[in-house]
């Protein structure tokens, strides 16, 4: 079902402040920055051969990100396994009795149609999956 790590999400305080470790020591390019009103974070991009690191900075405390940080601190976030089709992995998934956080896609960054797996069901790891072109 799932085709590739499609990226790493890495929950970050300070998003310009990361950044500077990410293109400036570890010399990776950045590809581009996004605000997701609906999830209340702003993204950063971050190719890395077959697959990319995404940081996340929350816009609000209450949003998501926000919450993580305050409960488990900065770090990594999630992984993304790309689908060819999100829809009918989730509907797959929940065939199995695989238990969900989102029963229907929404748009993440990039135009990416998203959907989480609950991390109960998935031993602690939030995992996203995300179907682009
Ligand atoms: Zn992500």
């Amino acid at each position: 079902m799932v085709l590739k790590l499609d990226h790493i999400g890495i929950a970050v305080a300070n998003l310009e402040e990361s950044l500077k470790l990410y293109t400036g020591a570890l010399g990776m390019k950045l590809h581009g920055t996004e605000t997701v009103e609906d999830q209340k974070v702003k993204t950063a991009f971050l190719p890395l051969g077959d697959t990319e690191v995404e940081l996340l900075e929350s816009t609000s405390p209450d949003g998501p990100i926000g919450k993580f940080i305050e409960s488990r601190g900065q770090g990594i976030h999630h992984l993304a396994f790309k689908v060819d089709n999100v829809e009918k992995a989730l509907e797959e998934l929940k065939k199995q009795g695989i238990r969900l956080i989102d029963e229907k896609p929404r748009y993440g960054a990039g135009g990416a149609k998203i959907a989480f797996l609950h991390p109960k069901a998935t031993n602690g790891v939030l995992i996203e999956l995300c179907e682009r072109e």
